[in-house]
């Protein structure tokens, strides 16, 4: 409790400089806060959030009336637009909050998802993976509707709160007659958001927690209890400016950000060498990922020598890529006000006119959180989409009228998505020309606009704001739908009017107010000249860096990668492909979420994950000796004639098995191998050396038909494998493809009716014990990039010699999905079980050696590594006994240190399920084509 709490863990610049961190996030706002919160969920890696402004966290802040009269926030910064050629030559005022939380600090608190469609159109503009169904699960992992009474632990961020709440202003009280006077009907919550109505009214949804106050994106995901808990792990530095990227643009990578005080500080000051304003370079040792919002990402990528070459060149600096889509594309939803002038105490404004009438309100809020103070500026909306107004009525209709879907973008009517809100505020939204006036304001919105601005530095000081063009109205067909949808506006006003008594209320801002014309009697004219003057930006801006391709004006890919660079994303508003039709923080928060994702699917080769120091720390820990009993079962291990292989057929001749074959390329070597088990296990007559070489599928075939003959199989430990960096084909796949995927995979599917018949033979259906598939892994697949992910078809697209480095990673990636999608393929039937698990034997003494695929500096310090730390084969040989071993519960999974355990963050994600499926598809088809009727195996 204060003053005995403690304060907010922020750092300094002094705290973070010269180190180093795996992730440095760039901003703290909105969305900056929810990547953080994520990426900080793993112990093992360090992040780092910069943020410009402070935390500056007050109670008078979390008040959410209080916190919605942004020109007060002393976070919030003003910038202007240029002048508005279509706006009467209007500058544009805009505000945002320069803090933790960032615009979600001071926002209107408004939650909305949008429609499904919103999101479906994106997928199909060419991104697949932004789909409803894909984004949609990010919303519900975000949200937190629960009431206070479910007790969580506070050091764990909730996500955001959203409420529903009622607003006590009375101006409100009419709508429910007006609306349904008008045959508007109501939609509410998800009803709304999958309503294919032409029109609808709704109330919102806050970001107001249970006790009635504003639930930023500071308070939703890194609480001060949280931040305080991670603070070993997740540095959040205030007050530090990002001035630029440090670009290495030889390795197509960022090695870190420059940063300096927010402020310019005086030389002099108490912490001498960093109280210049000179920049320090701060290292990243994975990702850098800019969250700086619509207008600070693309300041800061133009600052560092991305975007615009003739633009760069202007401002003297080094073009790193010409990317002219940073900084073009930027789009925001569109307000026209028409005003109603009400009595003092029907609008929010009478709080500043009558002091006891706020000293109440404040009462009510302290003592029992109720009261105007807790709700937000609007209680309710209609959304419309335009092209179903009947020009005659101005009222929403069923039918699309012709012209409107002809004035409009293509088939956009049948998206289904509202292109319009009229959202209905109990304020004053003319208080620049009109400040002092009680009005209820009714906001015409254009949520689909085509007009698109620009943001372009003004000079390379990274203090100064770049400039803002938004080009309102500049594409006719926004100005089409405003005309069209204000008249709406101006029909709802009069039968406001009319519901609150034309002796309290009169329509004081509109283009017939002056005149008292009805609205059917306003020339188009008048309305387009009263739209010009008086449309303002509704602060949701977006799209200044663009998911797109980059020959259509795109800056990140589909993973919000920055095109050119592998460890440089954006997540923020400004990668939207298109304004969403909805509020914009809802949308940011989901999908930002949803970029962590994609993080754990590109780690470089190099980079160290968490995976690594897990590895690392088990390397020195001793795995269990095995202690099964094999007795009269009959064993194949593949690959066995050295290194694990071999010492994995030594223990199961130890442990009694009564036939063990070991299935190797070179018979020499194998009776090598066999004479080596016999004397040091003396026991002869067990082990058989049979040849089988699986860069050849006549091979395989063959070795597969000869233990199909068989009278028991009970185990099949499939272990060879095979690290080359150079490229080869084998039975027309590229080598590490043929090894590690056709043939293990064929000899599983070839095996697996032996095996079954030794279950029903030799097993009890009712106990736990089965035959085993054991098909071995490697946590390589961790650092796997798959950069052939996305090809048509993935088998052929590894024939290649690209990414060659990458060769061993990716195959044994794409084994983990296989080997779950064959244990998931396995069970479907009414077969007698077999289990197949993958365990992954950690570094060992064998492994890296074979081939010479890297440098020789790299090599040496291999050979240290291997020395120091890898296991011997012995030790590492012990995890395929123990998957030999395991219960039915290790079936599908993936096995580490003799333990069950998880693969890859990307394997489970929904991307890798989904990969899973189609080289499952992929392989299928080259084994039908090996040995036809093979999936009937299955
Ligand atoms: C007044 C207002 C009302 C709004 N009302 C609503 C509403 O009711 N509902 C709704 O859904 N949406 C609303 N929005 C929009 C919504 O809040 C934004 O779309 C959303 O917050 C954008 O999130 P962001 O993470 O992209 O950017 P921001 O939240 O702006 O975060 C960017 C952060 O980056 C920091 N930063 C920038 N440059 C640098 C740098 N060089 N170095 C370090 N840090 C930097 C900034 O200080 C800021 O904290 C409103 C916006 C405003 C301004």
């Amino acid at each position: 409790m204060w003053p005995f709490s403690v304060p907010y863990p922020e750092k300094s610049l002094e705290d973070i400089s010269g180190r180093g961190y795996d992730y440095i996030i760039v901003g703290a706002g909105t969305a900056g806060c929810a990547v953080a919160s994520s990426l900080s969920q793993d112990l093992d890696v360090t992040v780092l959030v910069i943020e410009k402004g402070p935390v500056q966290d007050s109670w008078a802040a979390r008040v959410p009336l209080l916190s919605c009269d942004i020109a007060e926030s002393l976070t919030t910064i003003h910038r202007f637009s240029k002048p508005e050629g279509h706006c009467a030559d209007r500058t544009m005022r805009y505000v945002s909050s320069e803090s933790v939380g960032g615009n979600s600090r001071i926002n209107g608190m408004l939650y909305t998802r949008g429609t499904p469609n919103i999101y479906d159109q994106w997928a199909r503009m060419g991104h697949p993976n932004w789909n409803w169904d894909s984004v949609s699960p990010y919303f519900n992992m975000i949200e937190d509707r629960r009431p206070r009474t479910v007790n969580l632990p506070r050091t764990k961020p909730r996500g955001v709160q959203v409420r529903r709440d009622h607003h006590p202003c009375q101006a409100y009280d009419i709508f429910p007659s007006v609306i349904s006077e008008l045959g508007i009907p109501v939609a509410d919550g998800s009803e709304a958001e999958t309503t294919s109505l032409p029109a609808y009214y709704s109330k919102f949804t806050y970001t107001i927690d249970d006790r009635g106050r504003r639930h930023s994106s500071l308070q939703s995901f890194l609480p001060r209890k949280v931040a305080i808990e991670r603070q070993a792990h997740c540095t959040i530095c205030t007050n530090v400016l990002v001035s630029r990227l440090d670009v290495d643009g030889q390795r197509r990578s960022v090695t870190g950000v420059y940063v300096m005080p927010a402020s310019p500080l005086r030389r002099n000051s108490a912490h001498s060498s960093l109280c210049t304003n000179a920049e320090t370079l701060i290292r990243a040792r994975r990702e850098v990922i800019l969250c700086a919002g619509a207008i600070g990402s693309p300041q800061i990528l133009q600052l560092s020598g991305l975007g615009p070459a003739a633009l760069l060149n202007r401002h003297g600096i080094v073009v790193r890529r010409d990317i002219p889509g940073v900084g073009a594309g930027l789009a925001d939803h569109q307000a026209v006000p028409v005003c109603i002038e009400l009595p003092w105490n029907m609008t929010l404004h009478y709080l500043e006119k009558n002091i006891f009438f706020a000293i109440w309100q404040l009462l009510l809020y302290l003592v029992w959180g109720a009261g105007w103070l807790k709700s937000a500026t609007t209680r309710s909306a209609i959304w419309l989409k335009s092209a179903h107004l009947d020009p005659e009525t101005s009222m929403p209709g069923s039918r699309v009228s012709d012209a409107a879907a002809e004035s409009h973008e293509e088939n956009w009517h049948q998206e289904e998505i509202p292109d319009v809100e009229v959202m209905l505020v109990a304020a004053n939204g003319a208080l620049e020309t009109w400040p002092g006036k009680p009005l209820f304001t009714l906001y015409t919105c254009l949520l689909r606009p085509e007009s698109r601005g620009t943001v372009e530095i003004l000079s390379t000081d990274p203090r100064k704001s770049p400039s803002l063009q938004l080009n309102f109205l500049s594409n006719p067909s926004d100005l089409a739908v405003a005309r069209k949808s204000l008249r709406f506006s101006l029909r709802l006003a009069e039968g406001m009017i009319q519901a609150w008594g034309r002796q309290r209320a009169r329509l004081f801002l509109a283009p017939n107010a002056s005149t008292g014309r009805s609205w059917r009697d306003v020339g188009d004219d008048e309305v387009d000249t009263f739209v010009r003057e008086n449309i303002k930006p509704m602060y949701h801006l977006t799209s200044s860096c663009r998911m797109a391709g980059e020959a259509d004006g795109g800056v990140v890919d589909d993973e919000l990668r920055v095109y050119g660079f592998a460890n440089l994303r954006i997540a923020d508003a400004s990668v939207f492909p298109t304004i969403p039709a909805a509020h914009t923080m809802a949308p940011t928060l989901a999908s930002k979420i949803r970029h962590t994702t994609f993080l754990a699917t590109t780690v470089p080769f190099c980079a160290m994950n968490r995976n690594f120091f897990r590895s690392f720390r088990t390397q020195v820990t001793p795995l269990p000796h095995p202690t099964g009993d094999f007795t009269s079962k009959t064993i194949v291990v593949t690959g066995s004639n050295v290194g694990l292989g071999l010492e994995a057929a030594r223990h199961f001749v130890r442990l009694n098995a009564s036939k063990v074959i070991l299935a190797c390329r070179n018979i020499e070597k194998g009776e090598q191998a066999k004479s080596d088990i016999e004397a040091s296990e003396a026991r002869s007559g067990i082990v058989e050396v049979w040849e089988v070489d699986l860069g050849s599928f006549a091979s395989v075939q063959s070795f597969c038909r000869r233990a199909n003959g068989l009278e028991r199989l009970d185990v099949v430990v499939e272990n060879a494998a095979l690290q080359t960096a150079t490229h080869q084909l084998y039975e027309g796949y590229e080598r590490s493809v043929t090894v590690h995927i056709i043939s293990t995979y064929l000899i599983a599917l070839l095996l697996l009716p032996a095996m079954r018949r030794t279950a029903s033979k030799h097993y009890n259906p009712k106990q736990e014990a089965a035959p085993h598939l054991v098909i071995v892994g490697s946590n390589a697949h961790f650092y796997a990039p798959l950069h052939e992910r996305d090809k048509p078809s993935i088998l052929d697209a590894l024939r290649g010699d690209s990414h060659m480095i990458y060769r061993y990673y990716d195959t044994k990636l794409i084994s983990v999905m296989l080997m779950q999608e064959l244990a998931a393929r396995m069970e479907s039937g009414e077969q007698p079980r077999v289990i197949c698990n993958m365990p992954e034997p950690g570094f060992c003494q064998s492994e890296l050696t074979r081939e010479k695929m890297f440098p020789l500096h790299v090599r040496a310090v291999l050979n240290i590594a291997l020395k120091v730390l890898a296991r011997t084969s012995e030790q590492g040989s012990r995890t395929y006994i123990a998957a030999a071993c395991a219960g039915p519960e290790s079936h599908g999974q993936y096995l580490e240190d003799c333990e069950l355990s998880t693969p890859s963050d990307f394997v489970r994600s929904e991307e890798g399920l989904k990969l899973q499926k189609k080289v499952w598809g992929e392989l299928i088809t080259v084994l039908e084509s090996i040995e036809p009727g093979i999936s009937g195996n299955l």
